[in-house]
């Protein structure tokens, strides 16, 4: 089986779950940002570690991002990806 199908398989048994358990990241912008506040850094990390710990759908979405290796975004307690850049001064306005 290849990446794709591999990343497909394991993201179904993930949103089906959802059917009846909702994501702990629900609503957490922090999840899919791809910047990050300057100070908040350690401290949302930890908490987001703790959210994942707390989510119901935490195998599910560990099996997902291990297989599908998603390019950004805060899964299964881990940035994927590589970690977030800082906010610029202007918030990241490219202008
Ligand atoms: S385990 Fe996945 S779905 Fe659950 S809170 Fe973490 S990132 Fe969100």
């Amino acid at each position: 089986m290849d990446n794709r199908r591999r990343a497909h398989a394991a993201l179904a048994p993930l949103l089906a779950a959802m059917e009846t358990d909702r994501p702990a990241c629900e609503g957490d912008q922090r999840f899919i940002d791809d910047r990050i506040r300057q100070g908040g850094g350690l401290r949302d990390h930890i908490d987001m570690r703790q959210t994942c710990r707390s989510c119901p759908l935490l195998e599910l979405c560990q099996e997902f991002a291990t297989t599908a290796r998603p390019e950004a975004g805060f899964w299964a307690g881990k940035w994927r990806g590589g970690e977030p850049r800082p906010l610029s001064r202007n918030g990241g306005d490219p202008l």
